[in-house]
């Protein structure tokens, strides 16, 4: 008989694990934990959520997150199934007992006759075999490297670093001012895609003051391995010198003040848009570990900022993930390797939910291989497919971010009223829609 061989037995790995076993498949789950440890792990159970306790909206008729519940409930979902045998009164909202809940997905798999656990740490990539690599945003070291070696350091990223995103209604159009770097930009589109906000050298001193003295967070252990000099955080490149802002992404060159072209700016902060509509833009470069309190008070002292309203604060935290539109086919293989899939947020996906969502359908698809079974695609209008259509081929692979389960990932219902009132209907209808075929999907590919 062929075995499954699953690394990492978090959130995704165990899904896997559990929906491959129910089909007939014999799995061998290899954790590290406990004997290897990652800075947001606790313990050595299986399943065990890292931070929050909450999977999210319940609600499957007008929240993506809340349908791919269902679907997973659908499937025999082992996480789901024990999420919702430990769950806390949270509105709603589905919040998780966490530990009795990962104290039961490790009873349910060590239980269960066709699965078997090896603790220990995977660090290169088979040559043979059935693999599922499910290791996860903190995917050890030397394991990312063989990783990274076979797909290209492009096409591994070890770090999520997020630029401050702002409101463009709250910004003061009467300091700032639209223009790209050199006026650089065929279209129309480019020529408006950055605004400006110009500093003296005396708010530039201050600017760097209050950077140096803002509330941090501080790195985890072990969290820096492998940080690279292209996303440094401001306040780090200002404690490098009071001038490398000035000289890196708050360089005044190129750029001409609309309200005074006579004043050379001594610094200048550059935001992007961020969307489409142009109702949302990112500051260029500025990635930062500064607490969120102390964030927006230093970068309320930009002139032009200071009422801004802000729709996601900065970050860097660590996070593996791959390139999946370019490296995955849409059975969640590496096309380099086809008898090695990949699952979980390692995949490009972001959350709890959506990584067991991915270890679901990895551990379906190999199972199926594996049993000579044929295993149809996943239907695209379910929050299943939208998801791993998205990660293997729908995203912009040059600018592939990890992705949460959203509505905007779904095609369009023929004949629905758009806008904000047509809304609920809309929502309903994508839920309706994912819901049949999901069901009839589950029943093509059999128990
Ligand atoms: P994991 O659940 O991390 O499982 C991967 C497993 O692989 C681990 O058990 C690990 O020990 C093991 N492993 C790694 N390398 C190897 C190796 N070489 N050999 C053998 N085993 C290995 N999502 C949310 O929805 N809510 C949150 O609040 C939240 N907070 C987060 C906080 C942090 C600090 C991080 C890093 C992530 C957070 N996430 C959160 C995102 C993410 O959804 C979770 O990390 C989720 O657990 C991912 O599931 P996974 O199965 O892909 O990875």
């Amino acid at each position: 008989t062929q075995i499954l061989h699953i690394v990492g037995g978090g959130m995704a790995g165990s899904e896997a694990a559990w929906q491959a076993a129910e089909m007939g498949v014999q799995v061998v789950i290899h954790e590290m934990r406990p004997k290897v440890e990652t800075f947001a792990h606790k313990t050595g159970h299986l399943g065990e959520m890292v931070c929050s306790n909450s999977f999210r909206s319940d609600d499957s008729e007008q929240n993506a997150v809340g349908l791919l519940h269902w679907e997973m409930r659908a499937a025999n979902g082992l996480i789901m199934a024990t999420a919702d045998a430990h769950r806390l009164p949270a509105g709603g909202a589905l919040a998780v007992d966490r530990d009795p809940f990962a104290e039961t997905v490790t009873a349910k798999l060590t239980a269960h006759p066709n699965v078997s656990v090896s603790y220990e740490e995977i660090t290169t990539l088979p040559t043979e075999g059935n693999w599922i690599f499910a290791t996860g945003p903190l995917t050890s070291g030397t394991l990312g490297q063989a990783i990274q070696a076979e797909t290209g350091a492009e096409a591994l990223a070890f770090f999520d670093a997020i630029a401050p995103i702002i409101y463009a209604e709250s910004i003061d159009m009467s300091q700032a001012w639209m223009q790209s770097r050199y006026d650089k930009g065929e279209t129309e589109e480019e020529r408006t895609a950055y605004l400006n906000c110009p500093m003296d050298k005396a708010q530039y001193e201050a600017f760097i003051d209050a950077l140096l003295a803002a509330d941090k967070t501080e790195f985890h252990d072990g969290e820096t391995a492998g940080y690279f000099d292209g996303c440094l955080p401001i306040e780090v490149m200002a404690e490098r010198g009071r001038e490398t802002l000035r000289f890196g992404p708050m360089k005044p060159v190129g750029l001409t003040n609309a309200h005074h072209p006579d004043t050379k700016p001594y610094a200048v902060v550059q935001l992007r848009r961020d969307n489409a509509l142009g109702t949302l833009f990112n500051i260029v470069g500025f990635q930062t570990k500064m607490k969120y309190g102390a964030q927006t008070d230093v970068l309320r002292m930009i002139p032009g900022l200071e009422n801004a309203s802000f729709a996601r604060l900065g970050g860097i935290h660590r996070n593996t993930f791959l390139n999946s539109p370019t490296l995955l086919d849409a059975q969640m293989r590496l096309k380099s390797k086809p008898h090695i899939r990949f699952a979980g947020q390692i995949t490009g996906v972001e959350g709890y939910v959506e990584s067991a969502a991915m270890g679901l359908l990895a551990g379906r698809m190999a199972a199926c291989e594996i049993l000579g079974r044929d295993c149809p695609v996943v239907p695209q209008d379910s929050a299943m497919g939208a998801l791993v259509h998205h990660i293997t081929g729908g995203a912009e692979a040059k600018t592939f971010q990890p992705m949460n389960v959203n509505f905007g990932l779904f095609r369009p219902v023929d004949g629905l009223k758009g806008g904000r009132r047509g809304r609920k209907d809309r929502y309903k209808a994508y839920t309706d829609r994912a819901k049949s075929v999901w069901t009839d999907w589950l029943g093509e590919i059999g128990p």
